[in-house]
């Protein structure tokens, strides 16, 4: 379904990037890797499924930095039809507790690493008339949890942003959504698993399971694989005008 396509996942050498790289390279298109940490396995992962696959190591936080991985993924394939933008990190603290410097890498991360990337891939698909942009919010797009400030606000504004990336692409074939899991069991999850089984002396099983019924009532965590079919469905031609959705898969976590 997608062959001859492009698709860039920031943060992607991991969790649910690597997972939804891994979705659409499946439809057959090339991927554009990025992230933190060893690149060479989701690289080969990646070409085992038979697509063309490229890394850059920007650092989200850093404007030049995005800057310059739009210019090599456009040098690499020609240009991105499909941009992800999923890289994330998570820091939990009560607001007047909260490190000032860990607010700002989250709301760049985040949040402003989204705006970054949508800018500088609008006018390529906008010339082709066709394009998808799925930005990974978060069930705290939508709805808040103490003592995760800066991720909230920073998912809100990333719900916020999709809306407006869809309205000004409204007559076009590019179409921006957002996708809000609930909880996934990724690197960023187990380090609040950890912090929960220290806490109250928990063992791991009784931590997941803790932290799904606090706010989960289906008890079982959303996959990687399973959020990147819904990516797949939003680069379908099923697709074509799904435009400024904020899309849950959280185990009916807002349906309370
Ligand atoms: P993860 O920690 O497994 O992966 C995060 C990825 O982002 C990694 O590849 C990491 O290297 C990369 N990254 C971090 N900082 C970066 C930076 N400055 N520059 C470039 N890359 C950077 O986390 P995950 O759970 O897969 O999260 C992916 C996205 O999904 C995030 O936006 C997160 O907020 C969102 N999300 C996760 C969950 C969950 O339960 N895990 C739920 C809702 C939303």
């Amino acid at each position: 379904m997608l062959q001859g396509k492009t698709a860039l996942v920031t943060g992607s050498t991991s969790g649910i990037g690597l997972g939804i790289a891994k979705s659409l390279a499946k439809q057959g298109a090339n991927i554009v890797l990025n992230g933190f940490g060893d690149a060479e396995g989701p690289k080969a992962e990646i070409a085992a499924l038979g697509v063309k696959v490229a890394y850059h190591g920007a650092d989200m936080s850093k404007a030049s930095e995005i800057e310059a991985m739009m210019a090599f993924a456009a040098d690499t394939f020609g240009r991105v039809d499909i941009l992800v933008n999923n890289a994330g990190i998570q820091h939990v603290a009560k607001i007047e507790d909260f490190p000032v410097e860990r607010w700002d890498a989250i709301i760049a991360i985040n949040l402003s690493s989204a705006f970054h990337a949508t800018r500088l891939a609008l006018p390529a698909m906008k010339a082709a008339n066709w394009g998808r942009i799925i930005n990974l919010a978060s069930i705290h797009g939508l709805v808040g949890s103490a003592e995760k400030s800066a991720y909230v606000a920073a998912k809100h504004g990333v719900v916020g942003l999709t809306k407006v990336t869809a309205l000004e692409n409204a007559t076009t074939g590019v179409t921006c959504n957002a996708i809000c899991p609930g909880w996934v069991l990724t690197p960023l999850v187990q380090k609040q698993v950890d912090a929960k089984a220290a806490a109250m002396g928990l063992s791991n099983e009784e931590a997941k399971k803790q932290l799904l019924q606090e706010k989960e009532p289906s008890m079982q965590f959303t996959t990687p694989e399973e959020l990147g079919e819904l990516a797949v469905f939003f680069c379908s031609a099923a697709g074509n005008n799904v435009r400024g959705v904020a899309w849950n898969m959280d185990g009916g976590w807002t349906a309370q």
